[in-house]
């Protein structure tokens, strides 16, 4: 079953791989579902491959207790973190995470990075926060995830990497992009020594934006 949905899970993984968002088999790719009775479960790659040689019957189906429902490989050691995202965010079909190199030196240095660009605010919904580290594949590591990212599109998790989310598989991918163009921004900023970040009363206009778009309230 899903066969295209896995599809989708593994072109996003190689599109992630080939755009040097991750080195080897490192980060984990989802997609939300439903079974035909609505039981919510999502796809997710598979721990420990390579993206290049990833078949639709490697993409692992699991519940949200983390239940394998379909595929013989094991899912994703960060799968109790997709998990949390989607119960968190109920208009939030699909994950990305990944370990990209400005978003990494942003996560070693714990800072957020402030709205600094109209894009970010629009697409992201505001600063980027660092999440507090835990341990790689913890239910804490889970928690601080969610706790950071809020209402947000994506979130730096401490000294390890990012995580970002969209209503489609291509949206948490662009998403994951632009995460990783604004921490590249920002470390170039620093290192200038002057920041202006974007007014006040422009980050309250495009937050508004974001959330008629993004947010959870209406439907
Ligand atoms: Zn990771």
């Amino acid at each position: 079953m899903w066969d295209s949905e896995k599809k989708a899970v593994i072109e996003v993984a190689q599109e992630m791989e080939r755009k040097g968002l991750v080195v080897g088999t490192a980060g984990n790719v989802s997609l939300r579902l439903k079974d035909p009775s609505g039981r919510e479960l999502l796809a997710i790659t598979p721990s420990g491959r390579y993206y290049d040689s990833l078949k639709i019957d490697d993409i692992v189906v699991v519940d949200f207790e983390g239940q394998r429902v379909e595929g013989e490989q094991k899912a994703s050691i960060e799968t109790v973190m997709h998990t949390e995202v989607y119960k968190a965010r109920k208009k939030v079909n699909a994950i990305v995470h990944a370990h990209p190199a400005f978003c990494s030196v942003i996560a070693v240095t714990g800072l957020d990075i402030p709205p600094l660009i109209d894009e970010q605010v629009i697409y992201i919904g505001g600063e980027i926060k660092v999440a507090e580290y835990a341990l790689p594949g913890t239910p804490e590591l889970a928690k601080n995830a969610v706790s950071a990212l809020g209402p947000r599109n994506a979130v730096i998790l401490a000294n390890h990497g990012v995580l970002s989310v969209g209503r489609d598989m291509r949206e948490a991918l662009t998403i994951c992009e632009l995460a990783e163009e604004m921490a590249k921004i920002y470390v170039s900023v620093l290192s200038l020594g002057k920041v202006n970040t974007l007014p006040a009363e422009v980050v309250e206009l495009e937050k508004a934006f974001f959330a008629s778009v993004y947010g959870e309230g209406e439907g």
